[in-house]
């Protein structure tokens, strides 16, 4: 970029969050040298947000990073991965040195809240997009997969379902709230807080995770079929947080809580063995988590109603293509 990359790299980047001793080399040369810790494999994703696709144009660039950051984190999380390390290839109209000092703070104080540091990426121009790539590690065969789910498991949600595009229907003028409401909703949309903590807890006994960012019946789908089973879903065991309920209708809010995605919950199953020591955490506080259904033979995810008879799900996740 014009106004001197390396510069521009230096200023905002070189030093963003929490380099450890697994960092043995991070922004300025040609790789960054990274030392996981033995016995662990890594856990890498890669997560890219689109100005006008992802979050509207001319949102404030704290937020933006954050948000970045967030989404990359919330899939550590579903994997009972620790985030430790991650990349930056930045996509920028202009290198405007006020959203740049902004970006880059937004982004330091979310990496130094999760212990992980900004080791390398690649700036461009062009129309404003953000990627990251985040490196974690587990010990090898710990990961929570999507793939584990067995009939007889039960399945639970962390958190509050619907907030997130209760959220976004906020920050774009769509809903009339209650400045209280109205904060708590956007908050949920912009700082996400990625279940890195919760998902390191529940990979002692949860059999398969996900987590939510196209909406509870899409991301349960990705399980159901990787896992080649079915999935129940009584929707009114559903947690829905007050400020959702004061904010829409009953059947809007069942729509957001079930398709409506950018929750980044953890969406997992637990077998019987394991109810116990979940229930436990539950009971104990450390672990915010509702049970909402069951993993059945057969394929798909089913919607029940109070009376047990089936519930119409509206459409489902958010897609591209
Ligand atoms: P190269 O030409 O060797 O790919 P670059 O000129 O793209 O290197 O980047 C120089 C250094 O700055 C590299 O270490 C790269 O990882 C780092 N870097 C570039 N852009 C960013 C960014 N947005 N955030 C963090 N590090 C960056
Ligand atoms: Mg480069």
């Amino acid at each position: 970029m014009a106004t001197d990359e390396f510069s521009l790299i230096a200023q905002y980047f070189s030093d963003c969050g929490a380099a450890g001793d697994d960092t043995l080399l991070g922004v300025g040369d040609d790789c960054a040298l990274l030392a996981p810790p033995i016995g662990e494999v890594l856990a890498v994703t890669t997560d890219t947000l689109i100005s006008g696709v992802h979050f509207p144009h001319h949102s404030p660039a704290r937020l933006i990073a954050q948000r970045a950051l967030a989404v990359n984190l919330s899939d550590m999380a579903a994997m009972g991965a620790t985030p430790r390390w991650f990349q930056l290839a930045l996509t920028l109209p202009d290198s405007d040195q006020n959203w740049l000092a902004e970006f880059s703070a937004g982004l330091n104080a979310m990496a130094c809240d999760f212990n992980c540091a900004l080791v390398g990426g690649d700036t461009t121009r062009g129309p404003l997009t953000i990627s990251i790539t985040l490196i974690g590690s587990v010990p090898s065969n710990q990961a929570l997969k999507r793939s584990g789910a067995k009939p007889g498991d039960t399945i639970f949600v962390s958190g509050t379902l619907g907030d997130g595009a209760a959220g976004l229907a906020a920050v774009e003028g769509r809903l009339s709230l209650s400045a209280e409401d109205a904060a708590f909703l956007e908050e949920r949309f912009w700082q996400p807080q990625a279940r890195v903590v919760q998902g390191l807890m529940i990979r002692e006994f949860a059999s398969a995770a996900i987590d939510i960012s196209d909406g509870l019946v899409a991301d349960l789908g990705h399980i159901v079929k990787a896992s080649q089973v079915a999935a129940v879903v009584a929707v009114d065991k559903l947690p829905l947080s007050p400020a959702l309920c004061r904010a829409t209708a009953a059947e809007r809010r069942l729509t957001w809580a079930l398709s409506g995605g950018d929750d980044y919950e953890l969406c997992f199953t637990v077998p019987a063995s394991g109810l116990a020591q979940c229930q436990k955490l539950i009971t104990d506080g450390l672990l915010s988590a509702t049970p909402i259904g069951q993993i059945i033979e057969g394929q798909g995810v089913h919607c029940i109603d109070g009376q047990g008879l089936p519930f119409d799900v509206p459409r489902s996740g958010y897609q591209h293509f």
